[in-house]
Parts: C-alpha cells; sequence; structure tokens
C-alpha cells in the first residue's frame, strides 16, 4: 500500500479547512482503492487567528491516523508553511495544494497517473486563465516571469501554482537545501528532476479572500529575483563601468574645450544635475548590494523557518 501526503498551508481558514477535507476524501474514495492508496492529511496552521487550529484539531478527532496538524507559534508565511508540511509528510508522493480548492483535487489521478506510469519526478499544475484578476496584476505577473527568467539560471514555469505532486526523492532533496530564504518555485525547479505541467482554468475561492495585496507580490517577486540571480550586483558593475567610461569622454571634452575656446565658468546647473546623477547611481548601486547582505546576514543567523506551537 502506497501513501499520497497532503500539504495543507492554512492562514485564518475555518470555512475552508472542512470542504476542502470533504472534496479531497470524496476524491480518493472515487478514485482509489483504499488498499492501494491512502491518504495522509498534513494541515499547516500559520499562526491562524480564528478556528481553523479547532476545525483541524476536529478532523484529527475524527481521523486520528489520517489528519495532522502542525500549528506555529506566529504567522510565518506560505513559505514556511510548506516547509514544514514537507517536513512532516511522510508518504510515498507528496502534494502541496491550497485549502480553498482552487486547487482541483480531481487532477490527482492523473498527476499521479504520470508519475507512475511515465516517470516524472514531479508533476506542477499552471492556471490557464487568472479569473478576477485585473489587468495590471496580470501585466505585472507576465512581467516577472519574463525578467526573472533572463535573469535567473533556473527556468521558473510562467504562472505555475504552488499544486503539485512529488515523489518521496524529490521531496527529500528539496528538503535537504538548508537555506533560510525559501522561494519555493525556484528551489523545485533548481533541484531538477523531471517534471511535467498540468494546466486547468483558474477556479474561485471557496470561502475567505486572498491574502495577497499588490505590494506583497511585488516583494516577493523581488525575493524571487535576488534569491535566484546575481544578475543585479552584476548590473550594478555595468551601470558604474559606464558612468566612469562616460566621465573619461566628458574628461576629453572639457580638455580640449580648455585649450581650444578656453575655460567656461558657466555650467553651474549641469554640475549640479551631474553631481545628483552620480549620487544617484551610487545609492542605487548600494542599495543592491545591500538586499544580498541582508540575505547572508539572515542566513548567517540560522533562525529556524518557523516554531511549532503545538503538532499532533
Ligand atoms: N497561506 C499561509 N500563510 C500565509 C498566507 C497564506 O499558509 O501567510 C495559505 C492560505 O491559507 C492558502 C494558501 O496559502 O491555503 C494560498 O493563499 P491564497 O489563497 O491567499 O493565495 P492565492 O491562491 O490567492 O495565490
Ligand atoms: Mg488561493
Amino acid at each position: 500500500m502506497q501513501t499520497i501526503s497532503l500539504v495543507i498551508p492554512c492562514y485564518n481558514e475555518e470555512e475552508s479547512i472542512p470542504l476542502f477535507f470533504e472534496t479531497v476524501n470524496r476524491v480518493f474514495t472515487t478514485n482509489f482503492s483504499a488498499e492501494k492508496l491512502t491518504a495522509e492529511y498534513v494541515f499547516i496552521d500559520d499562526g491562524s487567528t480564528d478556528n481553523s487550529l479547532a476545525e483541524m484539531k476536529q478532523l484529527h478527532r475524527k481521523y486520528p491516523g489520517m489528519v495532522h496538524y502542525r500549528s506555529f507559534a506566529r504567522n510565518f508565511g506560505k513559505e514556511s508553511a510548506l516547509a514544514a508540511g514537507l517536513q512532516a509528510a511522510t508518504g510515498d508522493y507528496v502534494a502541496v495544494m491550497d485549502v480553498d480548492l482552487q486547487d482541483p483535487p480531481e487532477l490527482l489521478p492523473k498527476m499521479l497517473e504520470l508519475i507512475q506510469d511515465q516517470g516524472y519526478d514531479c508533476v506542477g499544475t499552471i492556471q490557464r486563465n487568472r479569473q478576477g484578476q485585473s489587468k495590471l496584476r496580470a501585466f505585472l505577473s507576465t512581467s516577472f516571469y519574463r525578467v526573472i527568467n533572463r535573469l535567473s539560471d533556473v527556468r521558473i514555469e510562467p504562472n505555475a501554482r504552488d499544486y503539485r505532486l512529488m515523489t518521496r526523492q524529490f521531496v527529500d532533496t528539496v528538503l535537504s537545501l538548508p537555506e533560510f530564504n525559501r522561494f519555493s518555485k525556484g528551489i523545485f525547479s533548481w533541484v531538477g528532476f523531471k517534471t511535467t505541467y498540468l494546466t486547468y482554468e483558474s477556479q474561485p475561492r471557496v470561502a475567505g479572500t486572498t491574502h495577497w495585496k499588490l505590494s506583497q507580490l511585488f516583494a516577493y517577486s523581488l525575493e524571487g529575483i535576488i534569491d535566484f540571480s546575481d544578475a543585479p550586483l552584476k548590473l550594478a558593475t555595468w551601470v558604474g563601468s559606464l558612468s566612469f567610461l562616460l566621465s573619461l569622454v566628458g574628461l576629453v571634452f572639457v580638455f580640449v574645450r580648455a585649450l581650444t575656446v578656453g575655460g567656461a565658468a558657466e555650467g553651474w546647473p549641469s554640475l549640479v544635475v551631474i553631481i545628483l546623477l552620480v549620487g544617484g547611481i551610487q545609492l542605487f548601486c548600494l542599495g543592491i548590494l545591500g538586499q544580498y547582505i541582508s540575505r547572508v546576514y539572515r542566513e548567517t543567523k540560522h533562525r529556524p523557518q518557523y516554531v511549532v506551537r503545538e503538532e499532533k
């Protein structure tokens, strides 16, 4: 008998949790025979302030062997919740799913088939159209994928969800990466292995609202670019070199003019502009450097990714 672990990060999802369990359980009982394949539910309570934990406990009481939970001492973010879930999962296969049923569980049999029969190590999912998403968001997300794929050394599949099914070997490899700053979209593709993607129409949430604000998405994108590329650092070098070359040209110009036409006392405004420009470029490059240094600092502290308050 084999087991699929379902890793489910939850942050204030009291309404979705029972609906999720009911729906996924139905998919399992209709598609898989219990002697061959069972499910293990690993709910991660990412510091919810509503009754999410109580819902998880209730499910655990009802199905003690099948439903487990790990509850954080505070909200650590979805990346930490994902890491905690992957660590807690014991199954032969591990799926990561949102609790809001935006990741259709009906895809699981097909995903499993791709892994078992076609030898893939990981099956990810891509959302085709993003319902209810503004034009601005769609544009920003397309631009993000374009930029990161140009800059980083791993390919990040555009519009891929976190929803994926992985083999035990794949999960163990992901867990063997010790980094604190975890941009899992990047990590999943960095480890390599054979990965394929299924595409599906986007689904509305069953309950609750999304936790993403535009500013958070922006910060997350920056995180991804800095974690998986050193191109911004190179950019600083290039911008510095370019402005040095320009200043050489300017120097020659000033010299030649002084020798031919004579020195000019004019040019105050342009001088001020140039000082501001050079100062700006320097601060910009320092800022880029700072982004990397702050990540090095965070890594060297070796803090745990999350703190568990209770689990079962
Ligand atoms: N989530 C979490 N911690 C957070 C924010 C979100 O564990 O700090 C969970 C959330 O409960 C959900 C999943 O991550 O199961 C995806 O969140 P959401 O639906 O808000 O994102 P979207 O589907 O809109 O990208
Ligand atoms: Mg969602």
